[in-house]
């Protein structure tokens, strides 16, 4: 694994001059399949009313490349990202945390009565969820953040290496969505190192 060194530049003055510039996010910015973490590296690929973003290479252990664009004049647009000149690469380690790490073990358990009371709780994919042009796979550490009927949403913890966290909504009956999630205890909440979880 490599980390960049860079220094902050400034913006070029034409919008359309941004084209092919790399950039660093400055707050989190979100789309329907994930949330992008502040401090991101991208490129923009599209430069117009609406800049577009994207990252320079799939993730190797969330496997997301993320993409999303920007809508609004030149000072609302770098409001979200701000300009960058990578000067080197300092060699970290070669681990990639999450894709080789060990799996750790879970106990599932009850899942609370009513869906209302589900929101906030920690729970764990049972099998991929798909959301477009992402995955989350099983064994996912996740929260349920939204929904009290049909539909809930879950996100997952943070990528380890990227910043992602992908998101998901899962539709149908109690039953429906619970062969999807495991709800597990409060005290795996923040004790883990890993990205995957395996039932036991
Ligand atoms: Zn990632």
């Amino acid at each position: 694994m490599k980390d960049l060194i860079y220094k902050t530049i400034n913006p070029p003055n034409l919008v359309k001059d941004w084209l092919g510039k790399t950039i660093k996010t400055k707050r989190e910015m979100s789309n329907g399949c994930y949330i992008i973490s502040e401090g991101t590296i991208m490129l923009i690929d599209n430069s117009g009313p609406v800049v577009g973003l994207t990252g320079a290479d799939k993730c190797p252990s969330c496997d997301v490349k993320p993409i999303i664009s920007i809508k609004g004049d030149k000072e609302y647009k770098l409001m979200f990202f701000e300009f960058i000149e990578i000067t080197g690469w300092a060699n970290v380690s070669d681990d990639i945390p999450g894709a080789n790490s060990e799996i750790k073990e879970y106990k599932p358990i009850n899942p609370p009565k009513l869906i209302s009371d589900w929101v906030n709780k920690p729970v764990i994919s049972k099998k991929e969820i798909k959301n477009y042009f992402i995955t989350i796979p099983a064994g996912t550490l996740m929260q349920i953040y939204a929904g009290a009927g049909k539909t809930v949403s879950v996100i997952a913890e943070k990528c380890p290496i990227c910043g992602i966290q992908k998101r998901a909504e899962i539709k149908g009956t109690r039953e429906e969505k619970l062969a999807y999630i495991d709800f597990i205890n409060k005290e795996y909440e923040k004790k883990y190192e890993s990205y995957k979880f395996k039932k036991y």
